[in-house]
């Protein structure tokens, strides 16, 4: 069996303390690797390799730092079959998406390697014409970046792509269901050249190296991704060091549908985005309010195309839209919101059901499910449900929409579709959170800042403020003498 191992300070490296972690396939319930778990010398190993590769990497130029950037983006896209295969037998999802995945994750490296060389700070004149102040960007040092299972490669790049470009150097800890598509995307960064220690990628529980990590005094900021939960305990570590921290949390986002909205093009982005990876997308759609007055037609198509996903093991079917969900727990949290909407008088409108076959036995499949006859006691409209299940629900006036809409803890994203300019300028004003799509469901864009508001998030990925994430000021007060004639 495959034996998956660490990026230590540039070396492949084994568990200091022969600790393994299974690593499944979700579509099969087949073994598929083990990973070597990092002891707390291994962690301790990795800090110090980024600590001590920090001043030189910093003290290279944007472009300097930028060249080896492109570099590991032509490996990335050399590699993305293999690194793609390897998302799919461990996540689940279909192998054209893993590819999407991995390809864009290429896009964003690139990205941050064309945005540092485009970044600077500011020459601010001050009352006497002598003294100028300068604002100067530098980078904030080792970072620690811990990311979930849902995106494994695509949410690591994020953060090691703003990173490096920054100039900081990085310890990675990706999820422990999903390790093998992280590890080999890390080691497209050693192939193309990256100086040992820059990049360093360990295994291993949250609660255990995870918080090891955050703790460790030579890290300065931690890029975490995962559950609301989670980056609470995270936001509390981090305060002991005062280190700066950015959470991308849990999302439980709202799609409203007006009257005039184009029917056709709302119930695309509706299939879309509520069953995407199986509902395990933060930006997800967990609910859908419906104007009254097109709830039943919006319904009817809504369940024709739902019905149309073609659920498969991603690896042997091209064809698949959907694979597994990722584990037993994840479809169980699924299973326990169905059935709590249920018990308060919901009733399934399609769904709510493994599919029928041979081919499903073992994994964990679940047909996407869609829920009629919901309120706002149900679990399914407030809570995260992080998979294939969405409730819809029909409004009598916008103002009703609008408050629903943000009767939640959680404010990510939300969707809106209307052809009217005064419903998306007064919805989009009054949306609690980071992102809205109006007439589409892709918030998440490479060249502009995404994070959450209230109990989503602290901080922005991707864009400008992205990279600004892992970089300080510095201000430098400049007295120039006067010149003498
Ligand atoms: P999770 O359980 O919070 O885990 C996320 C990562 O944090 C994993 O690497 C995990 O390690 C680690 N971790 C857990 N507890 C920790 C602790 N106390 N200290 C340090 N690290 C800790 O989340 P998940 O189930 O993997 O991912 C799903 C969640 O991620 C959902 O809530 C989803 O909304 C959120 N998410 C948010 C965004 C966004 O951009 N806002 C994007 C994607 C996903 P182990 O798993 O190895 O123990």
């Amino acid at each position: 069996m495959e034996k998956q191992l660490m990026l230590i300070n540039g070396k492949w490296i084994d568990s200091g303390s022969s600790d393994y972690i299974q690593v499944t396939n979700p579509a099969t319930g087949d073994l598929i690797a083990q990973a070597a778990c990092a002891s707390p010398e291994n962690i301790e190993e990795a800090v110090r390799a980024a600590e001590k590769a920090f001043p030189s990497w910093s003290k290279l130029s944007p472009a300097e730092r930028a060249d080896y950037l492109y570099k590991v983006s032509n490996v990335i896209l050399k590699e993305s079959e293999k690194i793609a295969r390897k998302l799919t037998s461990e996540q689940g999802k279909p192998l054209k998406e893993a590819e999407g995945e991995v390809r864009g994750s290429a896009g964003v490296i690139r990205y941050f390697a064309d945005e540092i060389q485009r970044t600077y700070g500011d020459i601010i004149p001050q009352k006497e014409p002598h003294i100028k102040s300068m604002v100067i960007l530098q980078p904030i040092g080792v970072v620690v970046a811990i990311t979930p299972w849902n995106y494994p490669v695509q949410l690591l790049a994020w953060k090691v792509g703003a990173a490096l470009a920054a100039g900081c150097t990085v310890v990675a800890k990706p999820s422990s269901q999903t390790p093998l598509s992280p590890l080999e995307f890390l080691g497209c960064f050693a192939e193309a050249g990256v100086p040992a220690g820059v990049i360093n990628g360990v295994v291993g529980p949250g609660g255990k190296v995870g918080e090891i990590l955050i703790s460790h005094p030579a890290v300065r900021k931690v890029a975490f991704t995962g559950s609301t939960e989670a980056g609470k305990k995270v936001m509390e570590k981090c305060s002991k060091g005062l280190k700066k921290v950015s959470l991308e949390l849990g999302g439980q986002s709202p799609l409203i549908i007006c009257e005039d909205a184009n029917l056709e093009k709302a119930v695309k982005g509706a299939v879309r985005r509520s069953f995407r990876n199986m509902g395990q997308v933060c930006n997800a759609v967990n609910r859908i309010y419906v104007d009254r007055k097109v709830y039943d037609k919006f319904m009817e198509r809504f369940i024709e195309e739902t019905k149309k996903l073609i659920i498969d093991n991603g690896l042997e079917n091209p064809s698949a839209n959907l694979g597994p969900m990722v584990s037993k727990e994840a479809l169980d949290k699924v299973i326990e919101h169905i059935n709590d909407a249920l018990k308060k008088g919901a009733r399934i409108a399609y769904g709510g059901e493994k599919p029928e076959g041979k081919k499903y036995e073992k994994g964990f499949f679940f047909k996407p499910t869609i829920l009629g006859d919901v309120n706002h006691d149900m679990l399914i409209m407030r809570e995260e449900t992080f998979g294939p299940a969405v409730g819809v629900m029909p409004f009598e006036t916008i103002d009703e929409a609008i408050k629903l809409a943000n009767d939640t803890k959680y404010g990510l994203a939300a969707y809106l579709y209307t052809n009217n300019v005064h419903t998306i300028r007064r919805v989009c004003q009054e949306l609690e959170c980071g992102s809205v799509g109006v007439n589409n469901v892709n918030v998440s864009t490479t060249n502009v800042p995404y994070g959450g508001w209230k109990e989503s998030g602290i901080g922005r990925e991707l864009g400008r403020e992205g990279l600004k994430e892992y970089m300080q000021t510095k201000h430098i007060k400049l007295e120039f003498f006067e010149v003498e004639k």
